[in-house]
């Protein structure tokens, strides 16, 4: 799922990326506590529950962090997480203009640059970006 900017989203699309569609059967997630699928209670999710898939939510709010994840694109997540955050915990950008940065490279709205929302492909995209932008930051001195 790689957006233009000058692409626009459809109504479906948006469902999917507000955790409300699952992206992989079609079907309406379900809003349920996570102690559904964990053993505490981590607050509430969008879950479908035929493909394991599910997304959290931004905290006291019902909206959701992105698209809801299987298994896979949950670890693939994480990993452009760890790859991404280094750029602006090692201050090489401030965080709102990594953002930037990574919607510019990326070619996707900056509404849309949210890894939460990002497929698998994009995921490895913004691994194999941010590691280069790291690598190059830390020869430069
Ligand atoms: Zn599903």
């Amino acid at each position: 799922m790689i957006y233009h900017f000058d692409m626009k989203l459809t109504d479906r699309q948006k469902l999917i990326l507000k955790g409300k569609i699952c992206p992989y059967c079609g079907d309406e997630t379900e809003y349920v506590d996570s102690s559904c699928i964990y053993v505490v209670s981590y607050g509430m999710i969008y879950l479908c529950w035929p493909c394991n898939a599910y997304c959290g939510v931004h905290a006291g709010t019902n909206k959701a962090l992105g698209r809801v994840a299987n298994c896979e694109l949950r670890a693939w997540k994480k990993a452009a997480h760890k790859s991404f955050d280094k750029i602006w915990k090692k201050k090489y950008l401030k965080r709102s203009l990594a953002y930037k940065w990574l919607s510019i490279r990326l070619g996707i709205p900056k509404e849309y640059t949210h890894i939460g929302m990002f497929s698998v492909e994009t995921c490895k995209k913004v691994i194999e970006l941010s590691k280069k932008f790291t690598k190059e930051k830390q020869y430069a001195n």
